[in-house]
């Protein structure tokens, strides 16, 4: 459910309220239609014309927005859906939004402007307006910038093996960011207040220093977690290998985190803007700065130059130039990111999953040792 679609007679990517306004401004004579009272003639055109913005599918509907009724307050925006002719889904098997609706109907792709990041979208929706009108890019570099990720993306595909027990294993050793790995010392439990449970979490962090060291870079949120456990239904399958973003990824969210820390407009605190490179940042953030970035040739230096141009620039001539919000390069990027490392774990240490005997056996050892060593004293 793309918010953004490209449209292939006014050549930019658009969303659905820019579609209708230039469908209207251009007819003769000029038209007034709601997106609620498209005629079906228009809606037979749009299904023609505009295609999805990753893989490039036709047969795009809009599906209207949504009001929440006792505060009016705007809970879902309009947005396109791509239906086969067959009524099936009709995007690309390895597109962002292929069966979008029944995985993900709340996903990081759609921006909801009832809530306190709105202001987020409409500086963005500014800022892409300006920067077309600018000549900083354009539609066709949006159109290029979609083309490389979808196709450097299906150039890298694995087969995913993670299991539920490999997956559940990758998300407990997130608790390990924190430990120093002290090594244990049957001594140090003579301290009176001494805690058995974390000095078995620390020890782990030290003997399985190996493993956790190949996937610690990130602490994943929550919902990565969760998402990544609806995406391993895809067991046996061939899927993207989105590793192959991670230097890409890693550039757009130190993009992000500059771009929120300078920018006092987009509200967020300075420790938010820090915690991007953990748990992710805004779907809007994550276009708009891998755009800057993929324009400027991944150079962040570059980008930021455009971007503080941009931001002291007066407001674009033009509001219906563009939108890129539409869709995040890096849609499920947390989520794939554990399915791939479990399918990894699940691979190389099947038998060697089980996260909370590893914890048991680590204790008891540690306390007969313990044991041992308090009979020599
Ligand atoms: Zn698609």
């Amino acid at each position: 459910m793309p918010i953004t679609a490209y449209s292939q007679h006014f050549e930019k990517e658009l969303d659905a309220e820019q579609l209708l306004a230039l469908m209207n401004a251009r007819s003769t004579p000029p038209a007034a239609y709601s997106l609620e009272q498209l005629p079906d003639q228009w809606r037979e055109w749009i299904k023609q014309d505009v295609r999805c913005p990753s893989c490039g599918a036709p047969g795009a509907q809009i599906v209207n927005g949504a009001t929440a009724r006792a505060s009016s307050t705007v809970m879902r925006q309009p947005h396109f859906r791509f239906v086969a002719q067959d009524g099936g889904d009709a995007h690309h098997r390895f597109c962002d939004f292929h069966h979008w609706d029944e995985h993900a109907p709340h996903s990081d792709s759609l921006v909801n402007f009832g809530s306190a990041r709105s202001r987020e979208t409409r500086l963005v929706r500014m800022l892409v307006c300006k920067a077309i009108e600018r000549r900083l890019f354009s539609q066709a570099d949006i159109r290029a910038m979609r083309q490389w990720f979808f196709d450097t993306k299906s150039q890298n595909r694995y087969v995913v093996a993670a299991t539920e027990q490999a997956l559940e294993y990758r998300w407990r050793l997130r608790c390990h960011t924190h430990h120093f790995g002290l090594e244990f010392h049957p001594s140090h439990a003579a301290m009176p207040g001494f805690d058995w449970d974390e000095a078995a979490l620390s020890e782990f962090s030290r003997v399985y220093k190996p493993v956790l060291d190949r996937f610690n870079y990130v602490r994943p949120p929550t919902a990565a977690h969760t998402r990544a456990r609806a995406l391993a239904k895809h067991f046996g399958e061939e899927v993207f290998d989105t590793s192959v973003l991670e230097p890409f990824y890693k550039q757009t969210l130190n993009l992000c985190t500059f771009f929120a820390t300078h920018t006092p407009e987009l509200g967020y605190s300075r420790h938010a803007a820090m915690m991007f490179r953990w748990e992710g940042a805004s779907t809007v953030l994550l276009a708009f700065c891998a755009l800057l970035l993929h324009v400027s040739a991944w150079d962040i230096q570059v980008a930021i130059a455009k971007l503080g141009q941009l931001l002291a620039s007066p407001p674009p001539a033009d509001d219906t130039l563009g939108n890129v919000i539409g869709l995040n390069p890096f849609h499920d990027y947390l989520a794939w990111q554990l399915v791939k490392e479990a399918s990894q774990l699940a691979v190389e240490q099947p038998d060697d999953l089980d996260y909370e005997a590893q914890l048991r056996t680590l204790k008891a050892e540690m306390q007969s040792d313990y044991d041992a060593w308090k009979q020599r004293q």
